[in-house]
Order: structure tokens, then C-alpha cells, then sequence
């Protein structure tokens, strides 16, 4: 699970990114507003930690921007102790959850576990396409009686061409969606598990295949509607 934590306060800030860390997450940490703003829109988080009191941009306007522009990112907000008018304009600009400063640690883990929940499509389950199926929990991608086991990036990237069936994504997006901001991963890396993905169709002799868009992308073909 990937979220983004926007929190000034650059030791609050770090605890955040430490304890979603230890707890299996991947954490990317803003300190402002604008920058906050900017790579919330990327749709890569699962879950957005957002402050109110930020420099730049405020959080109440950071996320009603995200709305405006038709993110339905789960975002906790983080506020200052009983700041309730703060809540009533929060919920109003669409939070989906408050926790007012200081929180103990397990009750922000419980939120935001609770808050990555309410994207169903993303945790469990099978994902179908054609004669494809992706077993979420153990990785495994079959077609009629074969299958084989992918690894974490290839069931990453599958996962992502199976939930965009009908659009074309970017290497850009691939790129930043299993690698991250942080990573010094480039382009190629993303047409090396594509070549590893399209033969491990090719062995499960699925009708289903990544097609290459030039200079755009991938998408899957085959899948039927
Ligand atoms: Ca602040």
C-alpha cells in the first residue's frame, strides 16, 4: 500500500513515514501544500495523510482541488486538537476521516487500513480478463488448467493492466505506480517485465496479449468486453 503523508512539522512528518513504514506501507512525504497537491493528483496513493496548517496551499484547499479534479483518493486528515469547526469544513471539502493531533499510533494505522478498504478492486480476490485469471493473495496468473506464480513487480504491472482493461497506460504511469518517486528505476525497466509478463502469456497460451502502443504505452487486447 502506498501513501502520501503532507505534514509541515518535519519530525511528525518523518514518525509518519517510519511507522507506515514498519507497518508494510510504502510512505512518500511532502511538506507543503503545492507539492502535496501535486502528487496526491497522480493517483498512485491508496491513502492521503493530509494537515490542515500547511505552507503554500492549506489542506482544506489542497483537498477540494483533489475532488475538483475527480479524485476519490481515501484522505485522513490531520488537525489540530479540537479544532471542530475544522472537522465541519474538512468533511464539508471531503475527508474522509479525521484524527486530531497527538493520535496514537495504532488508531492511524487502524484508519488508514480501515480508509485503503473502501477500494475493494484493490485488495483480494481475482481479477479476470479473457481467459485470464490473477489470484490476488498468491500471485498467480492462469489460463484453463496453466498457471504460473509472477513476481511482486510482474504481479504489479499485471494487476494494473487487468484493472485498466480499456485504456492505454504510459510507461510513465507503470514507471511511477510500482516504482515510485523515490527510485532511480527508468523506462527500460518497465519493458523488461512487460517481455517477462508477455511470455509468461505466451507459455499459459492465453489468447490475451499486451499490445504496444508507440510512443504511448500498453494495453491488453483479447480480453473480449
Ligand atoms: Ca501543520
Amino acid at each position: 500500500m502506498r501513501v502520501l503523508v503532507v505534514e509541515d512539522e518535519i519530525r511528525l512528518a518523518a514518525t509518519l513515514q517510519d511507522l507506515l513504514e514498519m507497518n508494510g506501507c510504502t510512505a512518500d512525504v511532502c511538506h507543503d501544500g503545492e507539492a502535496g497537491l501535486d502528487n496526491a493528483l497522480s493517483g498512485i496513493y491508496d491513502v492521503v495523510l493530509l494537515d490542515v496548517m500547511l505552507p503554500r496551499i492549506d489542506g482544506f484547499t489542497v483537498l477540494r482541488r483533489l475532488r475538483e479534479s475527480g479524485s476519490a483518493v481515501p484522505v485522513l486528515m490531520l488537525t489540530a486538537r479540537s479544532e471542530v469547526s475544522d472537522r465541519v469544513t474538512g468533511l464539508d471539502s471531503g475527508a474522509d476521516y479525521y484524527l486530531t493531533k497527538p493520535f496514537e499510533p495504532k488508531e492511524l494505522l487502524a484508519c488508514v487500513r480501515a480508509l485503503a478498504r473502501r477500494q475493494p478492486e484493490l485488495r483480494g480476490g481475482v481479477l479476470t480478463c479473457g481467459d485470464l485469471k490473477l489470484e490476488k493473495d498468491a500471485f498467480i496468473l492462469s489460463c484453463g488448467e496453466r498457471s504460473v506464480r509472477l513476481s511482486r513487480k510482474e504481479f504489479d504491472m499485471m494487476e494494473l493492466l487487468m484493472l485498466n482493461q480499456k485504456q492505454v497506460l504510459t510507461k510513465e504511469s507503470l514507471l511511477l505506480k510500482i516504482w515510485g518517486y523515490e527510485s532511480d528505476a527508468e523506462d527500460n525497466n518497465v519493458e523488461v517485465y512487460i517481455s517477462f509478463l508477455r511470455k509468461k502469456l505466451s507459455h499459459l497460451g492465453s489468447e490475451v496479449k499486451i499490445k504496444t502502443i508507440r510512443m504511448v504505452g500498453y494495453c491488453l487486447e483479447g480480453g473480449g468486453e
